[in-house]
């Protein structure tokens, strides 16, 4: 008796405590639903959530969805403060987070914490995800003979591999990328349903069991049978023996040879139909090339970066085996880069030289991606094929950076790999679906379908029929992703550019509104919404320069002066028109701009440039041209002309490339200003030539001449800026590529001015189809609200 009634009472005192408890219990914990947008899909989130839960003690789940990632989260106060501060101030290296949602729903009690699959509800809305270097982890693993990798040359994780380059839609999940094809075995299964494996939901992990097969194929098809790892060792020979290679890479095919190989690279060239047109070389490791060259922190840094682009490096000082006068025929400088993929690491292991690496591609057409496309194109350049059978769904060239010699400003030459296809900076909103077409030279197209701003990869010249397919591609393919047609379309006032004309077609068939934006009003616009300066209350003065811009007076521009100010963009000023002759040859034969410049004296000096067939026929063009251009690429024709520089154009902007490659530096005491007066408030173009042409003849160092020319452009853009009393300058356009015009600019602006150039886009055309949606949200849209 004695003994029941004691058990009874410590059984309802067991009971009493357990209420008490939970009641407490419950008190303390709550439920929170967390919304992360931004670049988190594919970048290992989820597993990196699911880590964070573990360590700090919560229960709920986490999904991707079609705004970025979901998580509901039971926990106490604290611990939930604890991990939302560690998840927004720690989150997963190549992840970016754009916007984050807090927000206490009613009590859930999860029992566990659980990554649960994708839900997708609606439309896509968030960032999507771009290529990743390969991870140092990674790259151990395949040098590594433990390992079951060893030798893979398609190893990832979560941080690194290809993404957007194997995306077909979103969420990123692996049946939504071309790994659909490949099915996990049960040893990368076990990797990817382990919590504490760093391939926990790797969308991208295969082995060689069961991933991606590589192949070595003679240049007629046939299949060379030898095992993986004989594979990279009998390329890496094939290379030193002097052939060239096609492989297959994540982004599309590289040709390669070796870069210390003169007859290989002259017989490259002339296959390729590039004759001058500077090769990258794809060095095997840091280490070795800063033996050879010394890097800057920034250098060094891009060079290692996620993105990993192409640098370019001044070769002075250079202490390795180049063979320069092939690879940058004229030049001082070297587009650079490391090894980004497993395949290129592997080849680099076995080679440990240096090797070009170039797009594999005819000139002037788009990168290949496709196996039997690269056969049919590249047999009779290629001696040997590296394919794979993994699909690249979306081709892209490598992309390009260069840093300024004395100030390290930073300039983006090509965007492509690792940057496509996201644009992060865009802070506007809008209802309005808007696809702007970009213009002719260096495509892109920028797509808002949503909260989120799209920039396409680098596309190329779309008067090539193969880069206007690939345009007209994305075109479809971004209105597929996103499930959304624009309700605007923004193209060029060029009536004769591809994508203009493209754009006015499915304008129509879209029934869309069509918009057409002028050239360097859409540079301008650009490089005001790269750095946020719509709201500005001052005047901004945008110096707008490049080779060619259909002009409102139907007249082609290229050296344009504007002011923003309360909502409105006006040309103040520009370079004195002087004759466009013979259409697109102007732009192809920098001595054309010469001749169109000269006057009696100087015609009479170049005439050695023409034939007397052609020069007669030129001078009777002059006559009665009626065409006028105000380009600043032009004058830097004539000067590259003048100085014997470069008379015809092998690739786009030669000359103006060669020209600055002329000088390494500058200096300041030397240089003199050409420019002597305005006539009618415009620029006296011929005045600056003419003045040029007296010290050519005076025998002035060529050098000098060249540092006085950028000089004077410099003093031009202030003494603009102080007539009009402005102190912010913004800069766009292709001449803005020139880092040295770029460091006297910053040098003599002192504290007077400050000075805005392109940063996350690329200064050349690539930025127009930003600009023309940046001119649409501001200019247009903007006075109909
Ligand atoms: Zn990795
Ligand atoms: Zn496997």
């Amino acid at each position: 008796m004695e003994l029941k009634a004691y058990s009874i009472f410590w059984v309802s005192f067991f009971i009493f405590l357990k209420l008490v408890q939970s009641k407490i219990g419950n008190q303390m914990l709550k439920t929170v639903k967390i919304e992360i947008s931004g670049r988190v899909q594919g970048v290992g989130f989820r597993p990196y959530i699911y880590t964070l839960s573990q360590k700090i003690n919560v229960n709920g789940t986490v999904s991707n969805n079609e705004n970025g990632v979901i998580i509901y989260l039971t926990g106490s106060d604290k611990n939930i403060q604890l991990f939302y501060t560690e998840l927004i101030q720690f989150p997963p290296p190549v992840s970016q987070i754009k916007e984050s949602k807090i927000e206490e729903i009613s009590f859930q009690d999860f029992h566990n914490f659980q990554i649960v699959p994708s839900i997708k509800r609606g439309k896509l809305n968030l960032s999507l995800t771009p290529d990743f270097a390969i991870c140092e982890t990674c790259k151990e693993e395949i040098a590594d003979s433990n390992n079951r990798r060893f030798y893979y040359p398609f190893t990832t994780c979560v941080n690194c591999g290809p993404r957007w380059a194997v995306t077909k839609t979103f969420p990123f999940e692996r049946e939504n990328t071309s790994l659909q094809s490949f099915k996990m075995c049960d040893s990368c299964y076990e990797e990817y349903t382990d919590p504490s494996n760093r391939r926990f939901h790797s969308q991208t992990n295969s082995c060689q069991n069961c991933g991606i097969t590589i192949s070595l194929h003679k240049s007629d098809g046939s299949q060379i049978n030898i095992p993986l790892y004989e594979i990279f060792k009998e390329v890496a020979a094939l290379i030193k023996k002097g052939k060239i290679i096609a492989i297959k890479n994540t982004g599309g095919y590289l040709l390669c040879c070796d870069a210390n190989n003169k007859e290989i690279i002259k017989k490259l060239r002339k296959s390729k139909k590039r004759p001058r047109k500077p090769f990258a070389v794809l060095y095997p490791s840091l280490p070795l090339l800063e033996l050879h060259l010394s890097l800057n922190k920034q250098q060094r840094k891009a060079l290692k970066s996620t993105e990993r682009p192409i640098v370019i490096l001044q070769k002075k000082d250079f202490k390795g085996d180049l063979a320069f006068a092939e690879l940058i025929p004229g030049l001082n400088q070297i587009g650079i880069m490391l090894p980004y993929s497993g395949i290129l690491q592997l080849l680099a292991e076995e080679l440990k030289i240096s090797i070009v690496a170039t797009s594999g591609n005819l000139h002037g057409s788009p990168i290949i991606s496709n196996n039997e496309q690269a056969e049919k194109i590249l047999s009779g350049i290629a001696d040997y094929f590296m394919h794979h059978d993994l699909e690249i769904t979306n081709p892209q060239d490598d992309s390009v950076v260069k840093f300024s010699a004395k100030y390290q400003q930073e300039v983006l030459y090509r965007r492509s790999r690792g940057y496509a296809p996201n644009y992060f900076n865009f802070k506007d909103k809008t209802n309005e679906k808007i696809m702007a077409m970009g213009g002719g030279l260096k495509s892109t197209i920028a797509f808002l379908p949503n909260d989120h701003l799209y920039i396409s990869q680098y596309l190329g010249n779309l008067e090539h029929y193969d880069v206007y397919e690939r345009f007209v591609k994305i075109t479809n393919y971004f209105t597929e992703l996103f499930e959304e047609k624009p309700s605007v379309i923004l193209i060029d006032k060029h009536p004769g550019y591809q994508s203009t004309q493209y754009g006015k077609e499915i304008s129509k068939k879209w029934q869309t509104d069509l918009i057409s934006i002028q050239h360097h009003k859409a540079h301008f616009a650009a490089i005001l919404g790269e750095h946020h300066l719509f709201n500005c209350k001052e005047k901004v003065l945008g110096v707008i320069w490049d080779g060619t811009g259909y002009g409102d007076d139907k007249n082609i521009w290229g050296g344009e002066f504007f002011t923003f100010h309360k909502n409105e963009i006006d040309r103040l000023t520009h370079f004195a028109y002087f004759d466009w002759l013979a259409g697109d040859k102007m732009s192809k034969e920098p001595r054309l701009s010469l001749f169109s410049l000269a006057d009696d004296e100087v015609e009479n000096h170049i005439v050695g440039k023409f034939s007397k067939n052609e020069i007669a026929i030129y001078k009777s063009i002059k006559k009665k041209n009626k065409l006028k251009t105000s380009s600043v690429g032009r004058l830097f024709d004539a000067v590259a002309s003048l100085l014997g520089i470069c008379d015809i154009n092998t690739y786009e902007g030669e000359a103006a490339i060669l020209l600055e490659n002329q000088i390494t530096n500058y200096d300041l005491n030397k240089c003199k200003n050409y420019h002597e007066s305005f006539i009618d408030g415009v620029i006296d173009t011929k005045s600056i030539l003419k003045n040029i042409f007296s010290d050519y003849k005076s025998s002035v160092d060529k050098q000098e001449i060249i540092q006085s020319f950028l000089y004077t452009l410099t003093l031009l853009i202030f003494k603009i800026a102080r007539q009009n009393n402005i102190q912010k300058i913004a800069m766009s356009g292709g001449v803005f590529q020139n880092t040295v015009l770029m460091d006297m600019l910053k040098e003599l602006s002192g504290k007077e001015f400050k000075l805005f150039f392109n940063h996350n886009l690329a200064p050349n055309d690539e930025n127009i189809s930003f600009g023309q949606l940046m001119y649409y949200l501001h200019f247009i849209d903007f006075s109909n609200k």
